[in-house]
């Protein structure tokens, strides 16, 4: 039972954010925001700040962020329909719950799927007929796809701009919400949500659209997947990709291949296991378990080695227990993923599925594998390792088996194994690790299962979350969520123009105050002010450029910092509690000159290495001119248009101003 999106809103609304968190911290006027000692973390100096007309919160400190829904549930430890019912209960507002009125439910269900299924269409139409698909249409069959498959996949393109989609579906801006292709923006003009993506459609499992995963262009900027947020169709805990078309070779193997990703699900599908679905930006639920038994009882996962091995087991064999269901593992080398293998060994792949291992198997070789078993002491030390793995599981006659395995591979007599077992199991349980503990010092020894690869049941209010919004699991490598080298475009490496070089993220300086970290102050305080100006081209830097992109494809400064990736959503953070007052033309002008001026350079370079340089001298000349006049006088608006779409045709055709 959930409650009313529109009650949640308004709850949001009603709530004032800072005499909420005044009761827990005291909080001081600071401009235009609030700042105190941080609830979260221990600490002598205010780190703490509070936007109180945006309504969220933001920690300097231990960087803890989020609305004032977000900031009850952890601060109270309780669920998102808790923290609601509480915040609720303050403002006297009465909520109602989604099981109420359930025909009408189902009315507004189909109005909304009929919006999603024109979407698609659209979507798909696009990426197989426009222009501006081509380059989309080229990394595809780079990646191996036919034409078949992109139709069977319905791929499509979202095109590189604010509002097509939007425009073509002509829907309110509530439908437009309440399905995830949208949003009012701060000029409350309805905006697409992707931009620039190849878009997998994704169906449950009736074949019914319910939302999409898009994934960015390989040199384009900002991060590398992004799906659809949750919503009235859409639920990420009981999303599967691939759920409708694999349903069918489900039952007929009853078997199923859990995967990661999108192209996961289509690489298998090429390789002829047609049996595949992907966990879309999660980690495998409970409910993907519960939906899935509904076809069959084993569930093979094909996630990479690390992450599978990293499994809580716990809630495996929870699951196995009831469900009853059995969790096997294909076994993949580290750094293989299967839409590469079913372009380079489709018959490897096969096998690998064929060859799963059952899951306490898969977690004993892994411990095996990694040992040293030519030395008794290292085969003491694997014995030993291998008990730890085995208790885990709860059947003591399923123990004692592997008991006898793991004996045998060590050379160690079966009793003495048992006897450690014992010891083992009566040992008190540790707690399990935790993601977003409040003091954020969650940490793991070597073989303790991780909280990463499955994970359980969310609360019952997926919606609105900002911690529901983790990357997906293949996307969060190590600490590091983005990889830094992914956004060095070589526009920052100086003379080195090499790739070796510029992939290193050493290679990107730290963005320095300037035009371009005004320039988001302005769209962030006064977005209407330059609204017409700015496009992301502009900013050179890779972290101001994610951020503006964030923030331009947001609803609220809110979203766009949740959506922006760790050092981008902090820069965002931080100046929107600065504020400004430059005047906007001002402001543009300057960026316009910094980018004015790179592009002068790179033309330099350009007309030195082109068989007529001669052809480069009028443009130069041009905006060496405008840039002239642009740095002795404020400039005319007209004037300042025309250079800033010159500019961001310019930077979009050249690739962002890479010099080749
Ligand atoms: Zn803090």
């Amino acid at each position: 039972m959930g409650i009313v999106d529109e009650d949640i809103v308004r709850v949001r609304e009603v709530t004032d954010i800072v005499a909420l968190i005044t009761q827990y911290t005291q909080l001081k006027r600071v401009g235009q925001r609030w700042s105190g000692l941080c609830p979260f973390h221990s600490e002598k100096t205010p780190s703490f700040s509070v936007n109180a007309s945006e309504g969220f919160y933001y920690c300097f400190g231990c960087k803890e962020h989020g609305d004032a829904i977000t900031f009850v549930r952890n601060m109270e430890h309780l669920d998102f329909v808790g923290a609601v019912e509480r915040l609720a209960g303050t403002a006297g507002i009465v909520l109602r719950y989604t099981d109420q009125n359930e025909g009408a439910g189902r009315k507004r269900h189909k109005e909304l799927q009929a919006h999603l299924e024109r979407a698609v269409d659209w979507y798909h139409e696009r990426l197989k007929t426009s222009p501006d698909a081509a380059a989309a249409r080229a990394y595809l069959r780079s990646r191996g796809f036919t034409g078949e498959q992109v139709a069977r996949y319905q791929v499509g393109w979202a095109p590189d701009d604010w509002d097509q989609l939007a425009k073509f579906l002509k829907i309110s801006n509530k439908d437009l919400e309440a399905v995830g292709l949208g949003f009012v923006n701060r000029r409350q003009k309805q905006q697409d949500f992707f931009r620039a993506r190849v878009l997998f459609p994704i169906f449950d499992e009736q074949g019914r659209p319910i939302g999409f995963g898009g994934r960015k262009l390989p040199d384009a900027e900002g991060p590398k997947y992004q799906n659809s947020r949750d919503n009235e169709l859409y639920n990420k805990s009981k999303a599967l990709y691939g759920i409708n078309w694999a349903k069918a070779d489900m039952v007929q193997h009853d078997e199923v291949v859990i995967c990661e990703g999108y192209t996961d699900v289509i690489g298998f599908g090429r390789a002829g296991v047609d049996r595949a679905v992907a966990t879309c930006g999660t980690a495998l639920t409970e409910e993907h378990v519960r939906l899935l038994r509904k076809f069959t009882r084993r569930l093979v996962l094909a996630y990479d080695a690390d992450e599978a091995g990293q499994s809580a087991s716990e809630r495996v064999y929870a699951w196995e227990k009831a469900y009853e269901v059995q969790v096997s593992v294909v076994q993949l080398q580290p750094g293989e993923d299967p839409d590469e293998m079913a372009r380079e060994n489709p018959e490897a792949l096969r096998a690998a599925v064929a060859d799963a291992r059952p899951f306490l198997a898969f977690r004993v070789e892994r411990v095996l594998g990694a040992a040293d078993l030519t030395t008794p002491e290292g085969r003491a030390r694997a014995a030993e390792h291998a008990v730890e793995v085995v208790a885990e599981h709860p059947d003591p006659i399923v123990r004692d088996q592997y008991v006898m395995e793991v004996a045998d591979e060590c050379r160690v007599a079966p009793d003495l194994l048992r006897t450690r077992l014992t010891e083992v199991l009566a040992r008190p349980k540790e707690a399990a690790p935790v993601r977003r503990g409040a003091s954020g010092q969650a940490t793991r020894q070597q073989d303790e299962p991780l909280v990463r690869g499955i994970e359980p049941l969310h609360g019952a209010g997926g919606a609105g979350g900002w911690d529901d919004d983790a990357p997906p699991p293949w996307e969060t490598g190590g600490s590091g969520e983005h990889d830094a080298g992914e956004y060095d475009d070589g526009t920052y490496g100086g003379p080195s123009g090499s790739a070796a070089v510029s992939r290193r993220p050493a290679a990107v300086p730290p963005l320095r105050e300037g035009s371009q970290t005004e320039a988001l102050r302005l769209a962030l305080a006064r977005p209407e002010e330059v609204a017409t100006y700015l496009d992301e081209s502009l900013f050179l830097h890779p972290t101001a450029r994610a951020a503006f992109e964030a923030l331009a494809n947001a609803a609220t400064v809110t979203d766009a910092i949740a959506a922006a990736g760790p050092e981008a959503g902090e820069l965002l953070t931080r100046l929107s509690f600065e504020g400004t007052a430059s005047d906007a033309v001002d402001v543009v002008a300057r960026l316009a000159e910094e980018v004015g001026r790179q592009t002068l350079v790179e033309l330099e370079a350009e007309a030195r290495g082109a068989d007529d340089p001669l052809a480069y001298g009028e443009v130069m000349r041009w905006l060496k001119l405008t840039l002239e006049e642009l740095r002795s006088h404020r400039p005319e608006v007209e004037k300042l248009n025309q250079l800033v779409d010159w500019l961001i045709e310019r930077r979009r055709e050249s690739g962002d101003g890479q010099v080749h």
